[in-house]
């Protein structure tokens, strides 16, 4: 039995009930039981005030969303399994924030456009103009995060947004799509469709559709992107990772012990820009696996709503199954080293046992070769490659298909941004790992995307240019003139 209310779509400015009659449900991932039965189909929608009017209901729904922030996390917490005290101070947060900092930007006249001086007598100014119906497709690991870094720039932008949640992480959408209503963003601006890959399919080949933007696995990505293109739509791809962690020889240990640790176990591993190939210098490899085990047992899973909890279960049964899958194939098949972890759900209280838990897992002496080390887990398994050199780690790190994060640790300043400059990824750290502020453009290289989101350079992925020439010669310019 699903312990909340069922939820339904929202568009037009409220919540309507599907035709289709079709539903199906969300569960909570520390105990395995039903939340809410979500009703699935398709609606459609339209209109568009100015910049600055646009900016202030951005504004008022950035402050709703912190004065709701500890409900919205609860609920979050509980649709995807996180801990709470990660809900609470991560997810809603990052995603006002970016709310705001778009708002203030339209509002001082980000989007203005450009003004040339051609000639004394002529000019060029370039417009930027809304694509207009934009398609939003999420994925499970951050939901009101990405569903906000999608739509704050659509919306800035001055388009409308049809957003389709993960099927898996439902919850949070009905609620953001009554803060825009609360805010005053007009009816029929930013609506929510329910449903499984066949929705997101049906969006991304809507006709009435000028963009979609995309967060999701790569190979979902392939047929999302393949469809829309062939379309002439606009896409913005943020897709999947297998990315670098580069600690050089001069590195603080306690300082990369820990940038590791946060590449690969926040959120239980389900971060796209997770760093899950650490690659450490031969010279450090018994002091850096001592300090990484003496570090695990602050990994802390338990009750979602302890403030000592930080570690929750992964987000679905099937996604569950996936990762455990990968760690019995790297002790199996791969034959790595295991220095902790495994397959044996850690140590819950009674009552999550039946929850997708998992323990951190790091496995050491590993080769490039080996499937837990090519392939995105999209969990906390920690893979230790070890180097000789920086300039063979460097190589070793840009060998693969995907480009989405990567870093480094060292106390070398010159090396630290030589590296980074090599590196074959669009979000780049530098003695840290994970943050992502609204000011940060962020996006993958080679097969981990297409364009970025927030940052100056995210909205323009929302707005198409219109450049026009004014001539105030009183003459035109004719190879027509005469005989
Ligand atoms: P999926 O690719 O499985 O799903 C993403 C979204 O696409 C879901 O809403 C899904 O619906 C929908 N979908 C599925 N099939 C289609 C289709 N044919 N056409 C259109 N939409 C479709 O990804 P996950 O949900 O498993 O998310 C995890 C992945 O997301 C990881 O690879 C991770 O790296 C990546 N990710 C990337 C980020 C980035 O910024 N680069 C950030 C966060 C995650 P439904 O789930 O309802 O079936």
């Amino acid at each position: 039995m699903a312990t909340s209310s069922p939820r339904q779509l929202y568009y037009d400015g409220q919540v309507r009930a599907a035709s289709s009659g079709k539903t199906f449900q969300t569960v909570n991932p520390a105990t395995a039981t039903p939340i809410a039965d979500i009703q699935s189909r398709i609606p459609f929608m339209v209109p568009n005030p100015p910049p600055i009017a646009r900016a202030r209901i951005l504004q008022k729904a950035a402050l709703i969303l912190r004065q709701r922030n500890d409900e919205i996390a609860r609920v979050e917490t509980l649709d995807c399994g996180k801990a709470f005290t990660e809900t609470s101070t991560v997810d809603v947060v990052t995603g006002a924030d970016v709310l705001e900092y778009y708002a203030n930007f339209i509002g001082g006249g980000g989007l203005n456009g450009e003004t040339t001086q051609l000639r004394e007598d002529a000019w060029v100014y370039t417009k930027k103009a809304p694509l207009g119906v934009c398609a939003g497709i999420g994925a499970w690991n951050y939901p009101i995060q990405i569903a906000l870094w999608k739509s704050a720039a659509c919306l800035a932008a001055g388009n409308t947004m049809v957003y389709k949640p993960s099927e898996y992480t439902p919850l949070h959408a009905q609620t953001l799509a009554e803060i825009y209503t609360e805010a005053g963003l007009p009816a029929g601006v930013f609506n929510v469709v329910h449903g499984a890959g066949d929705v997101g399919a049906y969006l991304t080949s809507h006709p009435a559709v000028a963009k979609v933007s995309f967060t999701g696995q790569v190979a979902t990505g392939q047929k999302v992107a393949g469809a829309a293109s062939g379309n002439m739509k606009y896409v913005t791809m943020e897709l999947g990772g297998k990315s670098p962690l580069i600690i050089c020889p001069d590195a603080d240990l306690e300082n990369a012990v820990d940038g590791a640790m946060m590449a690969n176990f926040y959120s239980t591993g389900q971060v796209c820009t997770n760093g899950t190939r650490v690659f450490v210098p031969r010279s450090m490899k018994a002091a850096f696996e001592k300090r990484l085990l003496e570090k695990i047992p602050y990994v802390r899973a338990g009750p979602l709503f302890d403030e000592q909890t930080n570690f929750g279960p992964l987000s679905s049964a099937v996604h569950y199954e996936k990762v455990i899958s990968y760690i019995r194939h790297g002790i199996q098949t791969d034959r790595a080293t295991l220095l902790c972890g495994g397959p044996e759900k850690p140590d819950v209280p009674q009552d999550l046992q039946a929850g997708f838990w998992v323990k951190p897992t790091i496995f050491t002496d590993c080769t490039d070769s080996m499937r837990i080390v090519k392939e995105e887990i999209f969990g906390p398994v920690m893979s230790i490659l070890y180097y000789d050199t920086v300039e063979e780690a460097v190589k070793r790190a840009n060998a693969t298909e995907l480009g989405l994060a990567a870093g480094v640790f060292t106390k070398d300043l010159n090396q630290a941004h030589r590296v980074i400059d090599q590196l074959q990824a669009g979000i780049t750290w530098i003695n840290t790992w994970g943050e992502s502020p609204a000011e940060m453009a962020v996006g993958g290289w080679k097969k981990s995307g297409l364009g970025v989101e927030n940052g100056r350079r995210g909205i323009e992925a929302w707005v198409q240019n219109k450049s026009t020439l004014v001539d105030m010669s009183g003459a035109v310019v004719t190879v027509f003139a005469k005989l």
